[in-house]
């Protein structure tokens, strides 16, 4: 059996073909990443115009590397939530038209889902299991019971992660600072912070008097723009100058967003460990989101993981990100269950926001 993933959610334009045990036979990425840095940020109207111009594309391009006809497909799964909604609407609107015009079954998948399940194309992981997505969009905690059973236990407040780190970039300008050129707010911060003093700007952790697994990265964002606003006038710059001692704002501003992470997953290990809902053979750990291929962030979970027990897996940085693969194999992944597959002239529509599981952070809370 073979799925045609196509992942339009945000601001990448995926799509890859896959056998059934998960081997990608072709896949194409067109990334709008480039355009939207111009900007300072995701301008939607622009996402979808570039992803109406490349999706046929991108799919034709998958299909024609994998070798496989529209006939030989056994289904297609395509991202339908959550995500930008007229980003969403072109990837759904453009299956639809193909599965209509194949007589193929469709496949509708969650985004966050995806990239919680991802792992397991790689090596085999029973449920349930504990993930941390963190991203420019996301940063959530969840347990993985099943291919469509999650269990919330903590989501972002506010921003995401990776936003802050885009956002603090942005206001450092680091697109101008020669060593940055072509870099996403993240990398660029986590390459100066190499050689930055975190211990300069000493930041506080967020949400220390509250006991979930919330996340909320606003009031740090706060703290480090009036650090830079101070740090310009004893410069005596102007505001979005490149500061001297840029890289020991990036290094404080890197190790208070990985206290924060490590912290809250240090929460939800404690809390499913408390109501055994890990297994007590080979618990894991699965980090994933484009924030995950931050090495710093890493070693911070590491250090939880090993005083917890857990292992803790990360699928390598391509499939982090957005990309057509791992939409393919939550297809693949739902055509073996026999689960959430529809008819090709069934009505489908998209939804932009689409918690992941259920919601129990509540509980989560009361626990400690
Ligand atoms: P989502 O997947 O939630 O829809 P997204 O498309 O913005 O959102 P990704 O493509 O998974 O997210 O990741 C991009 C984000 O990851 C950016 O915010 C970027 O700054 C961040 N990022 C990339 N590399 C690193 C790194 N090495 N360290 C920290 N953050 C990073
Ligand atoms: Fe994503």
């Amino acid at each position: 059996r073979l799925v045609l993933g196509i992942e339009t959610s945000c601001d990448d334009t995926g799509a890859a073909v896959m056998d059934e045990t998960g081997v990608v036979l072709g896949e194409f990425l067109h990334s709008q990443k480039e355009v939207h840095l111009k900007t300072g940020g995701i301008i939607p109207t622009v996402a979808q115009q570039l992803h109406r111009e490349h999706i046929a594309h991108v799919v034709q391009e998958a299909m024609n590397r994998s070798g496989v006809t529209p006939g030989q497909l056994s289904a297609v799964a395509t991202t339908i939530m959550p995500g930008l909604a007229l980003s969403l609407g072109i990837g759904l609107h453009f299956s639809l038209q193909f599965v209509r015009q194949h007589r193929k079954p469709f496949i509708p998948i969650h985004h966050m889902e995806a990239h919680a399940l991802t792992v397991r194309m790689l090596q085999p992981i029973e449920f349930p299991f504990l993930v941390l997505l963190i991203s420019g969009g996301h940063s959530l905690l969840a347990l993985a019971r099943g291919i469509d059973d999650f269990l919330l236990l903590g989501q972002a407040l506010d921003e995401a992660p990776g936003d802050t780190l885009d956002k603090v970039a942005r206001r450092l300008s680091l697109t101008k600072h020669p060593r940055c050129s072509g870099l996403s707010g993240g990398q660029a911060l986590e390459l100066l912070a190499r050689d930055g003093d975190r211990s300069k700007f000493p930041f506080k952790t967020p949400m220390g008097q509250h006991y979930d697994c919330n996340f909320s990265f606003a009031g740090l964002r706060n703290q480090v723009n009036m650090v830079i606003k101070k740090q310009e006038q004893v410069e005596g710059v102007e505001p979005g100058a490149v500061l001297s001692c840029v890289n020991d704002i990036a290094a404080a501003t890197q190790h208070t967003i990985a206290c924060h992470l490590a912290k809250r997953t240090h929460r939800a290990i404690m809390f499913c460990k408390a109501k055994a809902l890990l297994p007590t053979n080979n618990p894991t750990l699965v980090v994933s989101g484009g924030v995950a291929s931050n090495q710093y962030i890493r070693k911070a979970l590491t250090v939880i993981t090993d005083t917890t027990g857990l292992q803790l897996l990360c699928p390598p940085a391509a499939l982090c990100t957005d990309n057509g693969v791992m939409i393919a194999w939550n297809g693949v992944e739902r055509l073996r269950a026999g689960r959430g597959i529809l008819p090709f002239d069934q009505e489908v529509s998209y939804e932009p926001k689409a918690p992941l599981g259920v919601d129990i952070t509540a509980d989560v809370k009361e626990a400690n």
